[in-house]
């Protein structure tokens, strides 16, 4: 795309560290599943700021809910009770099979403090090298130095060596493989029960299943990462509702408060109660604000109705990506409004031209394009996406033979 002479282009190009490559256009406001730029123009967005606005764009129920949270306290530390923070531990916990709840400020944060917590749990059995962790291969985990050390990406990893030691990655949805790796020296077990950076893909049930018996066999906790596809973006308000087993620890983050940074660590009481005061803290984490509006999302989002519709718009998107007649298409998978489409090239030149059309898109590594939209999206969506990308799909097909 052209090189751009906006102004706030310019800025961010000469103040921020350049962390992040970005498209040419800025964003001003969004209303419903639209975001709008600087210039006036509208995409619909497939994005929903990569799987956390859940509600899209000026929701009245989620702006009421700001308001009324913003006049209220902001912070007050953890040193002193405040009402949103139990409320919001209280309702996830009722809603899942958790006891006992530690709020954070994100989703790398969330995996640190399950670290820790598994840490702990081991060291107090008695075991002082039970400190192995198993994760798996295409796992994003986070950018810390923990959670960075269980996200095998090469690119991510190497600049940033020594990371968190005594970690093993083992090939994803392979059951034999995990039995190999996870031992009575495993403290815990990682997994995204649908990978989502890595390239959506979803965990078979018989190896989450698997996973949960050799942490039971070994004495490891097994976390389930349901960062990106927890709260409803598979249908169901926890993805591992679908597997038919519950994890010993859950950690959240993405949509938990509309937006605001938050993230949650859910576990037992029988985890839980290793923790202790001054094991683990947050300065800002579990703040009023932020956690009032998460008790509203938490509300919003567990509605049946809410749930049904995400299920319902899911299979409708996989049906009619699935109708798209390209050669560059290998895969359409997912769960619920978690989708990825793998092709046989690089996407990025597809995502560039879906800003053309009036979409927002985004990859999952370099062969899938991946659809978390607000989960409010509806079938005309849908269709009005797969006319655009069967046209640009048409177009690279024709770049790419000539
Ligand atoms: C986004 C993501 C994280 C990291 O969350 P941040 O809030 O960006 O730190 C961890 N795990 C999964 C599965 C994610 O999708």
């Amino acid at each position: 795309m052209a090189i751009t002479t906006n102004p706030i282009i310019e800025l961010e190009q000469e103040h921020l560290v350049q962390s992040y490559k970005r498209p040419p256009f800025v964003l001003t406001h969004g209303k419903g599943v639209k975001l709008y730029d600087s210039e006036g123009k509208a995409y619909t967005d497939w994005v929903a700021g990569i799987a956390v606005n859940a509600l899209g764009y000026a929701d009245s129920g989620l702006t009421a809910a700001l308001q009324e949270a913003a006049g209220g306290l902001v912070h007050t530390s953890n040193l002193y009770f405040t009402s949103p923070q139990a409320e919001l531990a209280g309702m996830l916990a009722e809603k899942s099979f958790a006891d006992r709840v530690f709020l954070s400020n994100s989703g790398t944060e969330a995996n640190e403090g399950a670290i820790k917590f598994a840490r702990k749990v081991a060291k107090d059995s008695g075991h002082p090298d039970k400190t192995k962790i198993v994760a798996f291969s295409h796992a994003f985990h986070g950018r810390t130095m923990g959670a960075l050390a269980l996200t095998p990406k090469e690119k991510y990893q190497a600049p940033f060596q020594p990371l968190l030691p005594d970690v093993e990655i083992v090939e994803f949805n392979d059951a034999a493989a995990a039995e190999a790796a996870i031992d009575d020296r495993t403290c815990a077990v990682f997994v995204e029960p649908v990978q989502g950076e890595g390239g959506i893909h979803p965990a078979t049930t018989e190896f989450l299943q698997a996973l949960r018996r050799l942490c039971d066999q070994h004495n490891a906790l097994l976390i389930f990462d349901e960062i990106q596809c927890g709260l409803g973006r598979t249908g169901t308000l926890w993805a591992y509702e679908q597997s038919g087993i519950t994890p010993d620890i859950m950690t959240l983050a993405k949509p938990l408060a509309g937006g605001l940074p938050a993230g949650a660590i859910l576990t037992t009481e029988k985890v839980a109660s290793h923790i202790h005061p001054g094991d683990h803290g947050t300065t800002f984490g579990g703040g009023p604000f932020v956690t009032s509006v998460a008790c509203y999302i938490v509300d919003r989002i567990s509605q049946p109705e809410f749930l049904e519709h995400v299920t319902e718009v899911g299979n409708y998107l996989v049906d009619r990506l699935s109708e798209i007649n390209s050669p560059l298409i290998v895969e359409v998978r997912g769960r619920g409004l978690m989708v990825g489409m793998e092709l046989s090239i690089d996407v990025a030149p597809i995502i560039e031209a879906g800003y053309e059309h009036g979409l927002l898109m985004v990859n999952a590594g370099t062969n899938v394009i991946r659809f978390v939209p607000p989960l409010v999206i509806d079938r005309p969506h849908v269709d009005e996406l797969v006319d655009a990308l069967t046209a640009i799909l048409a177009e690279q097909g024709e770049q790419i033979n000539g």
